[in-house]
């Protein structure tokens, strides 16, 4: 899917696996393809052949990263897979998952789908014991954790070096003779289980790669749980407490903005979910006017909901490109309204004089947004009514989204009604946070709303940023 709704927020990560099937690496490779939507930056795969693995990833899309030949090469009945968008560490190739370590305990493969909040701090206290680390990903520290003759060397190092862990993680890591997948307590990310008719069992982020390998859902794992899937079957182990009914911290943006509407994740369909919150958007903030139009493509589901509830005619402003890619060059890079051009085209005929309700699914700088707003207007739009299926965003993330810094987001520091003046709208509208939370079937207390309600999780002690860990090894050189 192409999200082309506000490029101010990048995705985070995509994961897969699977566990007993003879063309592990092509499977994984399909899996990968039907999640690219979760990162674009670089692409890997590992394959254990039972007794040693093998690791192929490099910078680029799914099919600019794999061919034949290089699938050929990755043998195995076992694979990891993954799909990066940079959120901790730099897009170079040396962080391209999943990393490959050989340690005292044998070979590991790891892939992580989250952000470590304080894997800065634990890669400070092993450098001090003059550890040498090969990326500047925060993932890098788990190995280092898992390496530590202190901790291999009891019976569940893993459930033991994960309790060190703080943030969001969702992991998958191969050894020779088993596969884990891994979700943290708090349960940030998603992650589920599937198995294929000859008995492989499958783990990706997404459902939709599920279906496009025609595995059977069998279940999410579980916050806090550990899945270990080996030629015995599965097992599984919880490490720290279970919170039964506690607070967790499922990512309510998966559902508004990053997860494909044909997965289910966490519980809910995903389209379903974005119609609801269209459907309530039409309950709470009415609008007048001719045609109910999407802002492309996160926004489709959505504007379907308002237009059912409100009984407004739902049409098409926008052609959206499919070959735009990442790569186009602007004459000038920070000219998003020409990015937005390149992707979106108005149909001219479709929104001249007309009163245009336009749904959106989130605004997050606002200046994608504002971009579209003047290409309805120069098409002779007539009114423009904005509609939000979510709340303002006013707080940053460190739970594996890059959102830009909080002073760049719109609604950081403006009313609603600043911001309508500034995006030129006739009138706007966002969901409200009990809306949004009314649509997804998890109390509320299960959610991760911190980026629109700055009700964090969890602590926040020191600065979490992409570059930290960057940004430290130029202190320590300079
Ligand atoms: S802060 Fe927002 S984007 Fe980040 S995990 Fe929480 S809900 Fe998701």
């Amino acid at each position: 899917m192409n999200h082309v709704a506000d490029s101010s927020v990048r995705h985070h990560c995509g994961l897969f696996g699977i566990w007993g099937h003879p063309d592990a690496a092509a499977l994984t490779h399909l899996g990968l393809y039907a999640q690219q939507h979760r990162g674009q930056e670089s692409a890997g795969i590992a394959t254990s052949d039972g007794g040693r693995l093998t690791r192929y990833a490099r910078r680029g899309l799914v099919n600019q990263v794999f061919n034949e030949s290089v699938i050929r090469t990755l043998r195995g009945r076992a694979a990891i897979g993954h799909v990066r968008y940079s959120t901790t560490g730099s897009d170079t190739e040396e962080n391209a998952q999943p990393l490959l370590f050989s340690f005292a305990g044998g070979q590991v493969a790891i892939a992580h789908n989250g952000n470590l909040i304080n894997a800065a701090l634990l890669r400070r206290s092993y450098e001090d014991f003059g550890h040498i680390f090969q990326t500047t990903s925060d993932t890098e520290v788990i190995i280092h954790l898992l390496a530590k003759p202190a901790h291999r060397r009891r019976k569940r190092a893993l459930e033991h070096v994960l309790n060190h862990l703080q943030g969001a993680y969702s992991l998958l890591l191969l050894f020779p003779d088993r596969l884990a997948a891994v979700r943290d307590p708090l349960g940030f990310r998603p992650l589920c289980l599937g198995q294929l008719s000859n008995g492989a069992v499958v783990a990706a982020s997404e459902t939709k790669a599920l279906d496009l390998i025609e595995a059977k859902y069998l279940r999410d794992v579980e916050p806090g749980e550990i899945v270990l899937i080996g030629d015995s079957g599965i097992e599984s182990h919880r490490f720290g407490p279970e919170r039964k009914g506690e607070r967790k911290a499922a990512c309510i943006f998966e559902h508004v903005y990053f997860a494909d509407p044909a997965s289910r994740v966490f519980g809910d369909n995903v389209h379903l979910a974005r119609v609801a919150m269209g459907m309530r958007l039409a309950d709470e903030a009415p609008a007048t006017g001719d045609l109910v139009v999407p802002i492309p493509t996160c926004g489709q589901c959505a504007a379907i909901g308002f237009s059912r509830r409100s009984g407004l005619p739902y049409g098409r402003a926008f052609t959206t490109s499919h070959y735009a890619g990442r790569s186009f060059i602007l004459p000038n890079p920070a000219d998003r309204a020409s990015t937005v051009k390149i992707k979106l085209n108005v149909i001219r005929e479709a929104v001249a004089g007309r009163r245009l309700v336009v749904v959106e699914d989130s605004v997050v700088r606002g200046t994608t947004t504002r971009g579209k707003i003047h290409a309805l207007r120069a098409a002779g739009a007539k009114e423009i009514h904005l509609r939000v299926a979510s709340p303002p965003i006013r707080h940053g993330c460190y739970f594996g989204i890059d959102f830009p810094e909080p002073t760049q987001l719109i609604a950081s520091a403006r009313t609603v009604e600043e911001i309508r003046d500034f995006l030129e709208v006739d009138s706007l509208a966002y969901l409200s946070l009990e809306g949004m939370l009314g649509c997804v079937n998890m109390p509320a207390n299960q959610y991760c709303t911190a980026c629109f309600s700055g009700d964090y999780p969890v602590d926040i002690t020191e600065p979490v940023d992409k570059y930290a860990i960057e940004r430290a090894q130029l202190r320590m050189f300079s």
